[in-house]
């Protein structure tokens, strides 16, 4: 087992996937779903580390670098001193509750795409929504066919994280396999175990959302709300 000391270092910023995630990142804002030093994205650099890297709090996305990252535990908490002046993402305890829930998760992104956010206003009553009979599904790892049922949690927004975090959790717990979750008129939640497979999720679920506005804004019937 690795002593804390390796793990720690593990954490910090520089690594290959770190690097890798920035490219990923630089490309979600480009496609416009990452405005206004929004979002937030996260990787879990090893299996034996003590927690996972976090982007940093209020940076334009475009610009972020691989030094842009904390290492924090899943409380929360800054794992290293020389990072304890900098503040996580707000949004931090959603990504725990992800790494907690799903062991396999390397990666979580958080966008806030216009289109995404319009769709959960719209299933916000709803709580969600079933995505189905779209080719586009088999962007999902795992799915292997269009005839997929799937659901896409809608949660209320809230700035009490804590308390957001627990009803998150316990809702996933419900469903599987879910891909991801909103936050009402806030953004998407997605994860994979790779970066690949991560911003395949993103993309996947984009697609989706501007598709099901077109066909709700055509009246078809499934979509009408
Ligand atoms: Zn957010």
């Amino acid at each position: 087992m690795s002593s804390p000391q390796v793990d720690q270092s593990a954490a910090l910023p520089g690594t290959a996937l770190l690097q890798g995630l920035t490219d990923v990142i630089r490309f979600l804002h480009a496609r416009g779903w990452t405005p206004a030093t929004s979002s937030n994205f996260s990787c879990r650099v090893s299996e034996d580390a003590p927690g996972f890297a976090v982007s940093v709090s209020g940076l334009d996305k475009g610009e972020l670098t691989a030094t842009d990252f904390m290492a924090v535990d899943y409380a929360g908490h800054v794992l290293l001193p020389e990072q304890a002046h900098l503040r996580p993402s707000a949004e931090t305890l959603l990504h725990s509750v992800v790494y907690r829930l799903y062991p396999q998760a390397r990666v979580v992104l958080h966008c806030h795409s216009v289109n995404g956010t319009v769709l959960s206003k719209l299933y916000e009553a709803t709580n969600g929504l079933w995505l189905e009979n779209f080719e586009i599904l088999k962007g999902f790892e795992g799915v292997k066919t269009h005839e997929t049922r799937l659901w896409l949690p809608v949660f209320p927004n809230a700035q009490e994280m804590d308390i957001l975090a627990r009803q998150v959790e316990a809702e996933l717990r419900n469903h599987h396999p879910v891909y991801g979750f909103m936050l009402a008129g806030h953004g998407l939640y997605t994860w994979g175990e790779s970066l690949a497979q991560a911003k395949r999720h993103v993309e996947t679920f984009e697609f989706l959302f501007e598709a099901i506005l077109k066909l709700r804004l055509y009246g078809y019937p499934d979509y009408t709300g």
